[in-house]
């Protein structure tokens, strides 16, 4: 049998098996509970298992006493967004992210619309061993639908102040959009319509039939960058099943990875207000470069979203977010949001008139290694223990795991949060010397 995976994030597993529907009511009760059974709001990513989740956690949500606002197919920042324009005192996203289709999964979303803050996070696992105190008839729970909330998150991005609607309309650009049948297709070809773009639509149906593996990393990504060839088109979007990770190809047809995805974001918010970036440990250090050109900083966080977006939230920081594609804007809201980035980047290319192959060109180029080790978990926190030892001539970071700076180069090494792995991430000036660095941390570390 799969492992359930518990985190501050959510609890996630493979649908029948690890993640059963008892499994996902019984979550979905102490949810109810922990959120003093108020309205909680629930949308779902377009998985075939999502039917029946949404099913067995409105169950959980209603015997508790919650009503429960359906939002149907959405994407999670589309949650997200619901939930913070709302009274609801919570939300919960059912959705694997970017994992394969047989899973999925639960995030839980706290009233203020951001996902739960990791020390409530803690709480709400805590109170899981508790037995489950329903409600009698004469409590129990509504359950309304709201078919809006795709529609209220376009207009909200379309009020971006930095974009200029109508320059963006007047390019009337060619854009190929992969959204891998997930739930993009609720939402990014009627964003990307009304910004007056020509919409070439591949996997926009939401049927959760993954036509390719679903993380839009650019080894998955080889049918968009044809079509965004063939089509001549002047760029290509792909989102994950959740939409809250966006990646681009340029009018060449090559992915120019996920981290440029946050890397023009940054630029084109940065251009029009000032104000210090906010970006996890793991995400590139072009940040910092393209910080000191526009005389700002850029604060880093542990990886997981919620800490960018607190911190940002802390500093009122315009702009930030996850090398993984996902973008953090203010303006939308303090989460990771694939349709707010893809207006902003279309801002930006309006903006400047140039191909994105040379928008992406102007910001510095680096190369990540990332590996795992596989350990003994009883031998996990010896190994750990090693790291500023072996590494005792460097500046180190110890926000999250440990980070080892060097010039020019980095090496994060953290513990995995659900497995018995240490995962070790290096960026350098080069491909190679990223290798290089990854393969002989590991040979120190085991
Ligand atoms: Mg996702």
């Amino acid at each position: 049998m799969s492992k359930l995976m518990v985190s501050v994030s959510g609890v996630r597993g493979i649908y029948g098996d690890s993640l059963t529907p008892e499994i996902a009511m019984k979550y979905a009760a102490h949810f109810g509970i922990f959120s003093k059974r108020g309205k909680i709001i629930v949308g779902r990513d377009s998985r075939v298992t999502g039917p029946a989740m949404f099913n067995a956690v409105t169950a959980g949500l209603m015997s508790v006493g919650c009503d429960v606002v359906d939002l149907g197919i959405v994407s999670t920042p589309t949650v997200l967004l619901a939930v913070e324009e709302s009274d609801a005192s919570g939300g919960i996203s059912i959705t694997a992210s970017h994992n394969p289709a047989e899973w999925n999964a639960m995030k839980f979303v706290g009233a203020n619309g951001m996902f739960l803050f990791p020390e409530n996070a803690d709480t709400f696992i805590n109170s899981l061993d508790k037995p489950v105190d329903y409600v009698g008839w004469d409590r129990i729970g509504k359950l309304s639908f709201d078919p809006d909330g795709s529609k209220r998150h376009i207009e909200k991005v379309l009020q971006i102040p930095y974009l200029d609607i109508d320059k963006i309309r007047t390019r009337k650009f060619k854009v190929v959009l992969d959204c891998v049948n997930g739930a993009g297709g609720m939402i990014a070809p009627q964003l990307l319509r009304d910004l007056g773009c020509e919409v070439i639509e591949l996997n926009c149906e939401p049927t959760g039939i993954f036509t390719h593996i679903p993380e839009p990393l650019n080894k998955n990504l080889g049918d968009l960058e044809n079509a965004v060839a063939a089509h001549k088109a002047d760029l290509g979007f792909a989102t994950d099943p959740d939409v809250d990770r966006l990646s681009v190809v340029d009018e060449t047809g090559k992915c120019i990875g996920e981290e440029f995805s946050l890397l023009l974001s940054e630029k084109f918010i940065l251009s029009k207000t000032k104000g210090d970036i906010v970006t996890n440990l793991s995400s590139s250090m072009a940040s910092e470069d393209i910080a000191a050109e526009f005389g700002v900083k850029v604060h880093r966080t542990k990886v997981g979203e919620i800490n960018v977006g607190k911190k940002m939230k802390e500093i009122n920081s315009p702009v930030g977010g996850e090398g993984n594609g996902g973008i953090i804007c203010p303006e939308v809201h303090y989460t990771r949001d694939a349709p707010a980035g893809m207006a902003l980047i279309l801002g930006y290319l309006a903006e400047r008139n140039e191909p994105i192959s040379k928008l992406a060109a102007e910001i510095p180029h680096y190369y990540f290694a990332k590996n795992k080790i596989k350990v003994d978990p009883a031998k996990l926190d010896g190994i750990m223990a090693k790291v500023p030892e072996i590494f005792a001539d460097y500046k180190l970071d110890t926000t999250d795991g440990i980070k080892i700076l060097g010039d020019k180069f980095w090496i994060h090494i953290r513990k995995s949060g659900t497995e018995p792995i240490i995962r070790v991430y290096v960026e350098s000036e080069t491909a190679e010397k990223s290798e290089q660095i990854c393969e002989e941390t590991i040979e120190k570390l085991v």
